[in-house]
């Protein structure tokens, strides 16, 4: 499904009630996996079950967790829990990623309280595939330095610190408490004061950094990770789970607003 095919079953309203402005910008954030059919309060029932049909058979995510699953099903969860820090519970994984708890089965099903995404299934069914080890270093290192992190810096610059600093901009108070209710804690011994410390996953922490406008100098944010994080998820990834840490506070702030 592309996305006009998508606009002409939406109710066309173009009332701004889903994030968006109008209905097309919708149903782009929609095909791009930026958004949920579930955030337009008028598309309900039959017809956003019958949307979401025609997506989910387009949807190339979901080929991709089909084929994770595969993959994560010949994989012994005892073998590989304590080095991912899940916990093993019932014979399946219990992970942690951003202030919620999942479950995953041997057989690659994954079940949280509340609305998933496929990014997130996607993620998790990656981190566990990866099987990482090892204990966290606790030196910082930035994006760039991650391996083949040069790469895709501005990519990682562009999609993550900026719309994060924007947050940040416009509200710091929101942000912070939006970071707080993901699990964030602030924390001490970096180069600003607006240093807040989070788990993305339980092997991937991060500090977010954030320097307000000050004289000639404008805002920054900065996001760290530990000096150990290529041995969980490979830099690409990282990005991707950033960005759904990016969309998360997005959510968050407009759902604040409400
Ligand atoms: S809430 Fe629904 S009707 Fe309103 S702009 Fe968004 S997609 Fe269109």
């Amino acid at each position: 499904m592309n996305p006009i095919e998508l606009y002409k079953k939406l109710p066309k309203k173009n009332c701004g009630e889903c994030r968006q402005k109008t209905c097309m910008p919708f149903a782009l954030a929609v095909i791009k996996g930026e958004a949920e059919l579930s955030e337009c309060p008028y598309l309900t029932g039959d017809a956003r079950d019958d949307v979401q049909a025609s997506l989910k058979k387009s949807d190339w995510r979901e080929e991709l967790i089909t084929k994770l699953r595969e993959e994560v099903k010949g994989i012994n969860f005892s073998d590989i829990a304590e080095g991912i820090g899940a916990e093993l519970k019932d014979n399946a994984l219990v992970i942690k990623c951003m202030g919620r708890e999942f479950i995953i089965s041997t057989d690659g099903e994954i079940t949280t309280r509340g609305h998933m995404t496929p990014w997130i299934k996607i993620l998790l069914l990656h981190y566990i595939r990866t099987a990482g080890k090892g204990e966290l270093s606790s030196k910082w290192i930035s994006y760039g330095e991650m391996k083949s992190g040069m790469v895709k810096a501005s990519s990682f610059q562009r999609e993550c610190e900026e719309p994060l600093k924007e947050f940040f901009d416009d509200n710091f108070d929101k942000t912070m408490s939006v970071l707080q209710r993901l699990g964030a804690q602030t924390c001490e011994g970096f180069p600003t004061p607006n240093a807040f410390h989070l788990y993305l996953l339980p092997k991937i922490p991060v500090v977010i950094l954030y320097w307000p406008k000050e004289e000639e100098f404008e805002s920054k944010v900065k996001i760290i990770f530990d000096s150990t994080v290529d041995r969980f998820l490979d830099a690409e990834s990282v990005i991707f789970l950033v960005e759904g840490l990016v969309k998360n506070i997005e959510v968050n702030l407009f759902l604040d607003k409400k």
